[in-house]
């Protein structure tokens, strides 16, 4: 994953959904959403949003069998290494 990101031809879209695929062969259209992080790209993964936040839910990452944050990242080698907020358990403590 990594080295795939340090191509500069390659764009990594993650966190993303491939919603529609039209075209053939050399022409393809790709339709691609994009899910909202809550989380801006200056995030530097330094951890200390989810050392603080009071919210312990199951990791959709794992299929639920362990534990993240309301704001976490969802495996340790994510690429690139950015948190996100799951709004369906965030209490926006800090709001
Ligand atoms: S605002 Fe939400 S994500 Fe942030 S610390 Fe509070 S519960 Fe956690």
């Amino acid at each position: 994953m990594l080295k795939v990101n340090r191509n500069e031809n390659i764009e990594i879209l993650s966190y993303s959904e491939v919603k529609r695929v039209e075209g053939y062969v050399g022409n393809y259209q790709v339709t691609v959403e994009k899910k909202p992080r809550y989380v801006n790209n200056d995030c530097n993964g330094c951890g200390a949003c989810a050392e603080v936040c009071p919210i312990t839910t199951s990791n959709y990452f794992d299929e639920h069998l362990g534990p993240r944050k309301a704001i976490d990242i969802a495996f340790g080698q994510a690429v690139p290494f950015l948190y996100d907020i799951d709004r369906e358990v965030c209490v926006e403590c800090f709001s």
